[in-house]
C-alpha cells in the first residue's frame, strides 16, 4: 500500500493541505508546513479534541504552557538521562538507523518472503535484548539478519550508542554564561509543574484532569513517512489526577473513552486495535497504544499511560516544593479523611499531526464512476467527517448572470459567520463539484434559475453524489445540523 501512501502525500500537497517545510530550499527533513486547507483541518481536529476534553467534562480544564521550561524540569522528568534511542550506522551505505526500526524492517522483509516464524523470533529476540540493554547482542542480531535479507550495505556496522532526542538551545546571549535549555519533547511536563496552580485556582477536586495542546520537538533519528514521524509536531495531552489505588479503574475508563472518541468521528472500528505494552517504563503501571491501520500498516496514533505518582514525586524532589493534594473525602476503611497524598496520573497522549494523517488516510478515495454512455471516469474524493472538514459548504451560482450571483452572495453572508464557506462561479458545475470533493467539502449548493422562482436550491452531497432540492432558507440549518 506504499502507492496509496504516496498518492495521499501528493494529493495533500496539490490541494494545499501539507507542504514540505522551506520547499524552495529543497525542504527540511521531517518538518512540514500546513497549507490553507491543512491548517483548517488541523485546527478542526484540535478543537474537536479540546471540546471533548474540556467542554464535555466538567472536571477537566485546559492550560497553555510555554515551550521553554526551566532546565531542571527535564532532569526531574528523566528526559536528560533517559530520553534517548539506541542507534547504529552502516559504514558502507552511510545510513543511520534507530535500532528497533532497523530490526522491525528486517522482520518485515522476512515476512514478505513468507518466513513469518523467523520474523516473530527476530522481534522477540530484539525485545529481550533491548530490555537487557545488550547492545553487543543487538549489533550481532542486526549483522546476522542483514546477511539473510539485506537492508543496508554489508555487515559493516558501528557500535550501537544512545542518542538523546531533545533539541537544546541557549537562553539569553550566547556570549554570556548562558544556560542550556531544551525545546520540550512532550507537553505533559508543563501540566505537571502547574498541577497545584491549576488545582487551586480552578478549585478542582480529585479526580480531575488538565488538558493541553501544543508543539513538541524530538530529534528523531529516522524521520521518514511524511507527517507520521516529524521533528516538530503537535501533541494533545490530558493528565488525569486520581487517588492512589483508583488508577486501574481510571486507566480502563480512559482506554475505552479515547477509542470511543475516535469512533465518534465515524471511522470504522475494524481499523483500530489496542496494543497493550508488555515492556513498561520503570514508573509505569499499565500502558497501551491505540493503533490505526495506516496505508503503511497498523501504527500507534495515541497512548494511554498509567504513570503512578512518578512525575509529581520527581518534581517535588527536584524543586523541593510540596506536590501534595489534601483529600477531605472520608475513607470508609478508616472513617477519616484520606488526607495528604501525591496523586496518581493516568495520561492520554495523541499526536495531532498523526491524527491528521489518520484522517487523510481514512478519507482519501479514488472512485471509478460509470457514466451513462458506459465509459468510466475517476473521482478523487476526501470523505472527511463533516464536523472537521476544512470547508463545510460551497455556494455555487450556476451562471455568472441573471441575478444568480447576488442570491449566492446573500447565502454566503448568512452562513459565513457560522461555518467556513467557499464561493465560486467559474467553470462548469461538475468541475466545481469535483474540486470540492478533492478537499472534502461535504455540501455544495447550486443556485439556478429555478431558485428565483421558488426559492429552492440544489444540495449536492459529497459522499453519495445525490442531489436534492431544498428551500434556500433551510441551507444554513441543514449544514449546522451535520456539524454537531
Ligand atoms: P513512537 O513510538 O512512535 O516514537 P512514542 O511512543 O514515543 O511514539 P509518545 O511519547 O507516547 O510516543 O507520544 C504520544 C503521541 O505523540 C504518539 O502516540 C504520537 O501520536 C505522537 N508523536 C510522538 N512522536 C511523534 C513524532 N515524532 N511525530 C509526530 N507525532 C509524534
Amino acid at each position: 500500500n506504499e502507492n496509496k501512501f504516496q498518492e495521499i502525500i501528493s494529493h495533500a500537497k496539490e490541494y494545499g493541505f501539507v507542504f514540505p517545510s522551506s520547499e524552495i530550499y529543497d525542504g527540511l527533513s521531517a518538518v512540514y508546513d500546513y497549507g490553507p486547507y491543512g491548517s483548517e483541518l488541523k485546527k478542526n481536529i484540535r478543537d474537536y479534541w479540546w471540546k471533548s476534553m474540556t467542554q464535555l467534562n466538567e472536571n477537566i480544564v485546559g492550560i497553555d504552557a510555554a515551550i521553554f521550561m526551566h532546565p531542571t524540569t527535564w532532569k526531574a522528568s528523566g528526559h536528560v538521562d533517559n530520553f534517548s534511542d539506541p542507534m547504529i550506522d552502516n559504514r558502507d551505505s552511510n545510513k543511520r538507523y534507530r535500532v528497533d526500526h532497523l530490526i522491525e524492517g528486517l522482520a518485515d522483509k522476512l515476512e514478505d518472503e513468507g518466513k513469518n516464524q523467523e520474523a516473530e523470533a527476530l522481534i522477540s529476540e530484539m525485545d529481550r535484548l533491548l530490555a537487557a540493554e545488550d547492545y553487543a547482542g543487538l549489533k550481532e542480531l542486526i549483522a546476522t539478519n542483514n546477511i539473510v535479507c539485506s537492508i543496508s550495505g554489508t555487515g559493516n556496522w558501528t557500535d550501537i550508542r544512545q542518542f538523546n532526542l531533545m533539541f537544546s538551545t541557549q537562553l539569553g546571549s550566547v556570549a554570556e554564561d548562558a544556560d542550556t535549555i531544551y525545546l520540550r519533547p512532550e507537553t505533559a511536563q508543563g501540566i505537571f509543574v502547574n498541577f497545584l496552580n491549576v488545582q487551586k485556582t480552578s478549585r478542582m477536586r480529585i479526580p480531575f484532569g488538565i488538558a493541553q495542546t501544543g508543539k513538541a520537538f524530538r530529534n528523531e533519528i529516522v524521520a521518514r513517512q511524511f507527517i507520521f514521524r516529524m521533528r516538530e509536531f503537535e501533541q494533545m495531552e490530558m493528565q488525569f489526577f486520581v487517588r492512589p489505588g483508583t488508577e486501574g479503574e481510571w486507566y480502563r475508563y480512559w482506554k475505552e473513552a479515547r477509542l470511543q472518541w475516535h469512533l465518534s468521528l465515524g471511522i470504522s472500528a475494524d481499523k483500530y486495535r489496542y496494543h497493550d505494552h508488555v515492556k513498561l517504563a520503570h514508573y509505569a503501571k499499565e500502558a497501551c497504544d491505540i493503533e490505526f491501520e495506516f496505508p503503511i500498516g497498523f501504527k500507534e496514533v495515541e497512548g494511554i499511560h498509567s504513570r503512578s505518582d512518578f512525575d509529581l514525586t520527581q518534581h517535588q524532589l527536584f524543586s523541593k516544593k510540596k506536590m501534595q493534594y489534601f483529600d477531605n473525602d472520608v475513607d470508609p476503611a478508616t472513617g477519616k479523611p484520606y488526607g495528604n497524598y501525591i496523586p496518581y496520573v493516568v495520561e492520554t497522549s495523541i499526536g495531532l499531526d498523526r491524527m491528521f494523517l489518520l484522517i487523510l488516510s481514512e478519507s482519501y478515495e479514488v472512485e471509478t464512476l460509470t457514466k451513462d454512455d458506459g465509459s468510466t471516469d475517476n473521482r478523487v474524493v476526501m470523505h472527511i467527517p463533516a464536523k472537521i472538514a476544512p470547508v463545510k459548504l460551497a455556494v455555487l451560482p450556476l451562471v455568472k448572470k441573471d441575478g444568480l450571483p447576488e442570491i449566492a452572495r446573500e447565502l454566503m453572508n448568512d452562513c459565513k459567520p457560522h461555518f467556513r464557506c467557499f464561493y465560486e462561479e467559474k467553470d462548469a458545475i461538475g468541475k466545481r463539484y469535483r474540486r470540492q470533493d478533492a478537499i472534502g467539502t461535504p455540501f455544495c449548493v447550486t443556485i439556478d434559475h429555478q431558485t428565483k422562482e421558488d426559492q429552492t436550491v440544489t444540495v449536492r452531497h459529497r459522499d453519495s453524489m445525490l442531489q436534492e432540492r431544498i428551500s434556500l432558507k433551510d441551507v444554513k440549518e441543514m449544514v449546522l445540523k451535520n456539524l454537531l
